[in-house]
């Protein structure tokens, strides 16, 4: 036995209480919980362990930007201006056109053509991200009154982004209510017949 590898594996243990089982029986009809919006901690146990896989790497993912920060940050310094700083950092990952007041397709949920506004986060994921990240700093020892996740400044820079990118993509993020599309001008795009 190698006596590394047992050291390895001792110090590995993170969480102890990983055992989570789902039970095969018993309908649970509320599985559809994906995305559900920060701050309600309900989860059903079927999508809890991929929820906490997520959360998990996320912290990881938060972790590893602390240490690459310039000058170094601590967690215990984080505030909720180096969280933004840290979501503003994710927008070059981001893989959602965002159009910019100038574009022609300011507005439009499926543009025609291509165009070069700038590939950002999107609302959605920037939301449930700061959702796991703020439970992950509790779990790990954070105290609520002090988490960054949970600053106002978070919380008021979320909700811009929502409102900017629904404008910007012409798409309403009203969650399960099924409206009526709103009575819509002509568009006054000439399009010249192919
Ligand atoms: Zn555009």
């Amino acid at each position: 036995m190698d006596p590394i590898t047992h050291q390895m594996m001792s110090s590995n243990v993170e969480i102890s209480s990983f055992t989570i089982t789902t039970p095969a029986s018993g309908g649970s009809g509320s599985s559809s919980m994906m995305g559900s919006p920060s701050g309600s901690s309900a989860c059903s146990p079927t999508t809890l362990s991929r929820y906490e896989n997520q959360k998990r790497r996320d912290w990881n993912t938060f972790g590893q930007y602390l240490r690459n920060h310039r000058p170094p940050l601590s967690l215990a310094r984080c505030s909720g201006a180096h969280v933004l700083e840290f979501l503003r950092y994710l927008d070059q990952f981001g893989k959602t056109k965002v159009h910019t007041q100038l574009c022609p397709f300011f507005g439009h949920p499926n543009p025609p053509a291509p165009c070069p506004c700038p590939l950002r986060q999107a609302w959605g994921s920037l939301d449930a991200l700061i959702g796991r990240l703020r439970a992950a700093y509790e779990e790990n020892g954070g105290k609520p009154e002090t988490n960054p996740f949970g600053a106002r400044a978070v919380r008021l820079y979320l909700r811009e982004v929502r409102d900017s990118q629904s404008k910007a993509r012409g798409i309403s993020y009203e969650k399960k209510k099924r409206k009526r599309p709103p009575p819509q001008q002509p568009a006054a795009l000439a399009l010249p017949p192919s």
